[in-house]
């Protein structure tokens, strides 16, 4: 059955002001889930005005008491984890099990971190002689938070926690594929008690929606997360106005395997690498670069992983990979596939559409595909697919793995397969991207800096990082005498 969802503005849910609605449709079987609003500037404005009306008495919250809220959100998630993951997995087409294992835990997660991260958050004192230096930090003020359809709830909750423990008021914009979780957060929220205009939702398209935020006056910060091409419109309006920006935009990461790895946990973390939420992560690992020496015992066990891996029913607790986000998506993943081959690559496997014999055939799934044969300059094998397509290729040494691994336009992620540990620190030290992993594959501390540079990215989110985004230090220098 569908649902009509609203704008969140001022603390109550409400249309479009033009009354314009966009439909949602389920990329599993294509059925209307549920209509959102198709917003634009006047609603944009409505809810920087509930935003700003909101924020002097949000800003006078103490520190212990925006962690306390922010804690009250954490356990009202976790008390839905069901039903916030059955929306979620319904929303994107990821299998229920990874929403109940990965997004929703991590979305706890999130806000359970930045309350205590904002208790132990402090800034220096500066003695000199005849003064002395202190920082006071405050609210940025109004912040816009603009999140893809991968992820919803995962990285709307990774923006939402740390702008509110740091005092901010919020206008957020989830992805208009994807819009059901961050009504439920928005609902969530306010039953915990953040006063009304603190959190504000808009939904729509990005070029009209997205767009009205980043050109809006009353925002002094944008946090976005989405493609790269986007990111560059994106960057160009904040940046004419003077906004604080921060952009985590796409990648193309190397997954590098020396010959002297553990075979197993490569082969199991190459496949976990490339087809992760149908390989529809920005940290995915789309390129596996293999040493000569085990090229073919690497490529038989990963081709016979991969070809093993159940895709189907979202719902059905065995399947590891569900449906893409989209028909469309999945036509752009298929038209690499074809371009791979015309490029001089060979499906080793996949590369099809599974027959279900139901419903599911109209919904966007497609085999999980692994192409070899490739030049490592190839468009497949540089360009963001963001799907589950994997090419292979081989390398001699370490200078050749990282030439190969630092050609691309992205600098995101890459993740490192060795037992040698004089190599493990020499590549990971060499690799143009903003997060390596060695021996494993995305395993977060919420501390730690998130982002990427060249194309994947302007600033880094995560920990310290995301508290001094969301807020503004003051020096304040007192003469002494
Ligand atoms: P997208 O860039 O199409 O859209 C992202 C968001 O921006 C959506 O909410 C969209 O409506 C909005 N938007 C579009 N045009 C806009 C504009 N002109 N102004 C303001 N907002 C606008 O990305 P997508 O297809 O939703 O997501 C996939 C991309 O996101 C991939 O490239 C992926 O790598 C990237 N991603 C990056 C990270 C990261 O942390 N680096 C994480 C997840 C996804």
């Amino acid at each position: 059955m569908s649902t009509v969802l609203g704008n969140f503005i001022g603390g109550q849910f409400q249309p479009a002001a033009s009354g314009n609605t966009l439909e949602n449709r389920s990329s599993v079987t294509g059925d209307l889930l549920c209509t959102i609003p198709r917003s634009g500037v006047e609603d944009v404005a409505a809810a920087v005005d509930a935003a700003k009306a909101a924020a002097g008495p949000w800003a006078k919250w103490s520190v212990a008491e925006r962690a306390d809220l922010l804690e009250a959100v954490a356990a009202a998630i976790e008390a839905r984890t069901e039903e916030v993951a059955a929306v979620e997995s319904q929303d994107t087409g990821k299998p229920h099990r990874l929403a109940a294992t990965v997004d929703v835990p991590r979305a706890v997660a999130n806000f359970r971190f930045f309350a205590s991260a904002a208790r132990q958050h402090h800034d220096g004192c500066h003695e000199m002689p005849g003064a002395i230096n202190y920082t006071l930090r405050r609210p940025v003020g109004t912040v816009g938070l603009i999140t893809p359809w991968n992820l919803p709830l995962y990285l709307l909750s990774w923006k939402t926690a740390p702008a509110l423990a740091m005092g901010n008021t919020i206008v957020a914009k989830p992805s208009e594929l994807t819009p059901m979780s961050a009504s439920l957060l928005a609902e969530i929220l306010h039953e915990a008690g953040l006063p009304p205009g603190v959190f504000n939702l808009v939904h729509g398209l990005g070029g009209e929606c997205g767009q009205a935020i980043v050109e809006h006056p009353g925002i002094g910060a944008i946090s976005f997360t989405g493609g790269s091409t986007t990111g560059a419109v994106v960057g160009r309006t904040a940046s004419e106005r003077f906004k604080k920006l921060s952009l985590e935009l796409g990648g193309k990461n190397s997954t590098v395997v020396f010959d002297d790895c553990d075979l197993d946990k490569a082969v199991a973390g190459a496949v976990r690498a490339g087809f992760a939420n149908q390989g529809q992560v920005c940290l995915c690992g789309s390129r596996v670069l293999v040493q000569r020496g085990i090229f073919d015992a690497f490529l038989a066990r990963f081709v016979a992983a991969v070809s093993e891996m159940a895709v189907g029913d979202p719902s059905d607790p065995d399947v590891q990979m569900g449906a893409l986000i989209s028909v469309d998506h999945r036509e752009k993943v298929e038209a690499y596939i074809a371009l791979a081959q015309e490029e001089g690559g060979k499906v080793a496997t996949g590369g099809e559409r599974p027959r279900f014999g139901s419903p599911l055939d109209a919904g966007a799934f497609l085999r999980p595909t692994v192409i070899t044969g490739l030049s490592s300059a190839s468009r497949t094998s540089t360009e963001e697919i963001f799907g589950p397509v994997v090419t292979v290729h081989s390398f001699e040494d370490e200078a050749e793995a990282l030439a190969i691994a630092n050609g691309v336009e992205y600098g995101l992620a890459a993740s490192v397969w060795t037992s040698d540990l004089g190599r493990a620190h020499r590549v990971s030290a060499a690799l143009d991207v903003g997060m390596v992993w060695v021996n494993t594959w995305l395993l977060r501390d919420l501390r730690v800096p998130f982002g990427g540079i060249k194309a994947s990215g302007v600033g880094r989110e995560g920990g310290g990082h995301s508290l001094s985004f969301f807020s503004e230090p003051k020096n304040i220098c007192i003469a002494l005498d």
